[in-house]
């Protein structure tokens, strides 16, 4: 697959094309930014880039995506292509000084077929001290034919001294109309699906990419029926459910969404931008809500969910949690319980 693949950072792909064309590419860089915005995939398409078979596409700094080469890089199976990162089922994941030291024994020795052994290093963030001071002393005098691309999202736990030794990149979230665009492209998704994952994914491009529709409109769908107006007045229906969604490990979730749907509300009744909006299908009934909310009391609700999430992510009771929020939602919408005296 080429470059224009890639959904967003134009800017970055074209400086490193730029490198390519005048033979400057540097020996080392770090693609920095959030999770999951692209830069594993531009990581991929430069390592292909360098070694495509299909020599027009190589003229063009840009790969075909599916010669040997091509296809080797994205099976990391291509002899001149490693990639390190940490064992993703280890409980605290971390990038050892082994797999460092067998990197560093391979770059010993000329590539096999290209001109570059590229090493990719994803969640460099994750090396141990001393597989980064192993990493450190390759940086400082890597090899002529070698490319190290760190990656991170978390650009601040990644040693001042491995930093220094890269060519940064930022990587930023791509707007959202290009993850829209990307999506009815790619997934063949209708507009309002598009916009909607796009919205949920907060511009995350492979998360936006790989969630399972389906899925997502589901709790969507949940979230919203709880919110109804019957359900919010029916105390029975919010102990049960609050039950319910605690002891089947969603509870955290459902508060995700409910604050998200709070959130939407407080756009709505503040006249905010609509382009925030998730539920922006349900525009209709959420103007219908904000007609009887109490601004104030969403907004300090909004504040202490945030606050509860915080203050104990490990010890959340998530069952009262979720049965003070759907109470507190009630009074703030305005809403009489049922079979109590107005
Ligand atoms: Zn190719």
């Amino acid at each position: 697959m080429p470059f224009a693949d890639i959904t967003g950072h134009e800017q970055s792909i074209s400086l490193l094309q730029a490198s390519l064309r005048n033979g400057r590419l540097a020996h080392a860089y770090l693609f920095y930014g959030e999770a999951r915005v692209g830069k594993l995939m531009t990581a991929v398409r430069l390592a292909q880039t360098l070694n495509c078979e299909q020599s027009s596409q190589t003229e063009a700094q840009d790969s075909c995506g599916h010669c040997r080469s091509c296809l080797q890089i994205a099976a990391r199976t291509h002899p001149d292509y490693f990639v390190i990162e940490p064992d993703p089922k280890a409980a605290t994941p971390q990038i050892k000084i082994e797999q460092v030291r067998e990197i560093e024994q391979q770059f010993v020795y000329r590539p096999l077929v290209g001109e570059r052994k590229i090493c990719l290093i994803d969640d460099a963030d994750r090396l141990t001290i001393g597989a980064a001071n192993a990493l450190l002393k390759t940086l400082e005098e890597p090899p002529g034919h070698s490319l190290f691309i760190l990656i991170t999202s978390r650009l601040h736990a990644l040693p001042i001294t491995i930093r220094s030794r890269c060519q940064a990149l930022r990587f930023t979230t791509p707007a959202r109309t290009q993850v829209e665009a990307a999506l009815i492209l790619k997934r063949e998704l209708s507009p309002a699906d598009a916009r909607f994952l796009a919205v949920f994914a907060d511009g995350r491009i492979g998360e936006a990419l790989t969630a399972n529709l389906a899925d997502v409109r589901a709790r969507q769908q949940e979230c919203l029926t709880l919110v109804k107006p019957d359900s919010l007045r029916s105390s029975t229906t919010i102990l049960s459910a609050s039950e319910n969604l605690a002891k089947t490990d969603r509870g955290e979730e459902t508060l995700v969404w409910l604050t998200r749907w709070i959130r939407d509300l407080v756009i709505v009744i503040v006249d905010g931008d609509q382009d925030q909006i998730l539920h922006y299908d349900q525009l209709a009934d959420l103007r219908r809500y904000a007609q009887r909310a109490d601004i104030d009391a969403l907004l300090t609700l909004l504040n202490d969910i945030e606050r509860t999430e915080q203050q104990s992510t490990r010890h959340l009771n998530v069952q009262m949690t979720l049965e003070t929020t759907f109470l507190r939602l009630r009074d703030a919408l305005g809403l009489v319980p049922a079979g109590a005296s107005a």
